[in-house]
């Protein structure tokens, strides 16, 4: 069963959150795309349909997706779930997380490109916003190599997460080489506080390392 009122109230957040991303120029194109996890038991979660513009989407570009990222039937509009819906529920049952923030961000790219191995952070004040010390710990931003079967870029994405352990937070953010970035939080703010900390970091360091 689809909840009508539930999907607009996530469309809405959703619409305000890509028109965000996209002024920071990192949903160009169609490209990029986000989630809310609207159920748990079983796995349901509200994201954006493929094609629209970001800095122009609408409530009802959203779409009600399955734990593999499928639609759900009953759905009779047309609209095509992002092409990624199935790493979103993949993370979503990961980590869980609320929300997750798929972005084409070139910092993200770029630091992929240098560190296909991951991208060590250390010494940062704004690794506080991520969850981690800001002096003495050294934090990986895991990269992945891309790929267009969801269940595989999703094995590749649980492969290198790290659950929290020992008082030891999670890295909420993950780069797919030659591609982009995800980032999740608890919600909506979470996630959002991930993506653009995690772009920071990562732009930073790619103008101060790379060669
Ligand atoms: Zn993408």
């Amino acid at each position: 069963m689809i909840d009508e009122r539930r999907l607009r109230e996530a469309g809405a957040v959703l619409a305000a959150e890509s028109a965000r991303f996209a002024s920071m120029g990192w949903m160009r194109g169609t490209s990029g795309n986000l989630s809310l996890t609207l159920d748990r038991d079983p796995l349901r979660l509200a994201v954006t349909a493929s094609g629209f513009d970001k800095s122009e989407l609408a409530p009802e570009h959203v779409v009600l997706v399955d734990g593999k990222g499928d639609l759900l039937p009953g759905d009779t509009r047309g609209l095509i779930p992002s092409a990624e819906a199935g790493l979103h529920a993949r993370i979503a049952a990961v980590t869980g997380a609320g929300a997750a923030v798929h972005v084409h961000a070139m910092a993200a790219v770029e630091a992929g490109f240098h560190w296909p191995e991951g991208v060590a952070i250390s010494d940062m004040e704004m690794l506080k916003g991520i969850g981690h010390s800001a002096h003495g710990e050294r934090v990986v931003i895991p990269v992945v190599q891309n790929s267009q079967d969801m269940v595989e870029l999703g094995d590749r994405f649980e492969a290198v997460y790290r659950r929290p352990a020992g008082g030891i937070a999670e890295v909420p953010a993950i780069i797919v080489a030659s591609h982009g970035m995800y980032a999740w939080g608890e919600d909506v703010a979470a996630a959002r506080r991930h993506t653009e900390i995690t772009e920071w970091l990562l732009r930073f360091t790619v103008r101060t390392r790379a060669r």
